[in-house]
């Protein structure tokens, strides 16, 4: 799905807390002024009810902004407060999954060969499209197959439901706010009729998984129909939209997203981090080398890239360019980013990666990343917060810590690095 980074401005349980209270004062007010004792609601129910409430409150904001009575009628039409999108919204894994787990599943056998069936098929608007944008048909197949399963999966969630229900109760209340505003805009512009739009729970939509701006944003009619149809049998309009999303971001025609590549081995893992950007040729210099042992082709001739290992010296390598990270754009995540370049090479009959991951390592949980994350700050290196999750700080911090009991410094946490980070916390 097409993100855009956020941060959250409001907390959910702030806003619940005022909606709790604008609720209760309609209900007081209605209530029998001879029963003035309030008895709580069973929770579902007083749920409803300041839903109900929101909605309204979010209606008076939309008229402001002039969508019309009718149009906000049609669009809530039926909508509820949907608690299966609360629980997916707020799931937490008790693992960190794995970088191959997320290739095997998204570059299976079966995605390669649905891909390139759809790619005979749908040839002639394929070619067209690549002309059109610049973009490889074999990466909008990629990001089709992993967003929708090739179309199989659209999400079954009323989009309008799904983001009033987060915009009420979600993590990230003005953003989901935002995109349901979006959302009403598409029902006015493009006379859609609301319970057409049918998206995931999180309001992504199509073949391709817009999120509402995206779609007013990036969305084109490539058939010339008069309409922009994410959801239609044929994929054309889909699929020139994510071209169109990519190169709104970006991408370089002529420009590959990057290469598996062989790392020298004094290679420095401080500098194997997106941050790090320098151009080819100094990663030559470095020792940093295709598989095949071929020089980095001279074209673009500026080009820059950053290497990443995300299993550390334990796994594959790669230089990555600057289409990598317009594909960062679609979903800010280099297991996905991956995927849709791994998975479009493999559609265009590229082999599969040389290098193999360390599949044999135990899986590492969420709480222990957290655990890892405070001994670490214990223990003097700074990790950038307790927060579960192995960003750019942390990995620097484990680095540290991988040097200072003469580990290999590669920044990887493996479930064995979390037991000698506990043992040299205990006897400190
Ligand atoms: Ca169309």
């Amino acid at each position: 799905m097409p993100h855009q980074l956020t941060s959250t401005t409001t907390s959910w349980s702030l806003r619940r807390h005022l909606c709790g209270v604008a609720a209760a004062l309609a209900l007081c007010m209605a209530a029998p002024s001879a029963n003035a004792v309030s008895v709580p609601l069973p929770n579902p129910q007083r749920l409803a009810a300041e839903f109900s409430a929101w909605v309204d409150s979010f209606k008076l904001r939309a008229r402001e902004q002039g969508f019309s009575a009718d149009l906000l009628d049609r669009a809530f039409d039926g909508v509820e407060y949907n608690s299966r999108v609360v629980e997916l919204d707020r799931f937490q894994p008790e693992f960190v999954r794995p970088v191959w787990q997320y290739l095997d599943r998204s570059v299976s056998t079966q995605r390669i060969i649905g891909g390139q069936s759809l790619e005979g098929e749908l040839a002639t608007e394929l070619r067209e499209i690549e002309s059109d944008y610049g973009v490889p048909a074999k990466y909008l197949l990629a990001i089709w197959g992993i967003e929708s399963a090739y179309g199989e999966q659209f999400g079954e969630f009323n989009v309008i439901e799904a983001l009033s229900t987060l915009s009420f109760d979600g993590r990230r209340p003005a953003f989901s706010e935002g995109e349901l505003l979006a959302a009403l805009r598409i029902i006015a512009e493009e006379s859609v009729d609301p319970q057409q739009l049918r998206g995931s729970w999180a309001g992504a939509m199509g073949h391709t998984q817009f999120i509402p701006s995206s779609y007013l944003k990036y969305a084109v009619d490539f058939d010339r129909d008069g309409s922009r149809d994410l959801w239609a049998s044929n994929p054309g309009d889909a699929l020139a939209s994510a071209a169109n999303y990519l190169v709104g971001h970006g991408w370089q025609p002529d420009a590959t997203w990057g290469y598996e590549v062989q790392l020298p081995s004094d290679f420095d893992y401080n500098l194997a981090e997106l941050t790090v950007r320098q151009p080819l040729a100094s990663w030559q210099q470095l020792g940093v080398q295709r598989m095949d042992g071929q020089p980095f082709p001279p074209t673009p001739p500026d080009a820059e890239g950053s290497v990443i290992a995300p299993a550390g010296a334990a796994g594959p390598a790669f230089l990555v360019l600057d289409n990598f990270r317009v594909l960062l754009r679609y979903n800010y995540s280099t297991s996905y980013a991956l995927a849709v370049a791994h998975l479009g090479d493999r559609i265009a009959q590229a082999p599969p990666f040389v290098g193999s991951w360390p599949r044999n390592d135990e899986p590492v949980r969420v709480d222990e990343i957290r655990e890892m994350q405070s001994l670490l700050t214990e223990l003097g290196y700074d990790t950038g917060g307790v927060d579960g999750i192995t960003g750019p700080a942390t990995r620097a911090a484990v680095r540290a810590f991988q040097e200072s009991i003469g580990l290999r410094p590669d920044g990887y946490v493996s479930a064995q690095l979390v037991a000698d980070i506990r043992r040299a916390a205990t006897n400190r």
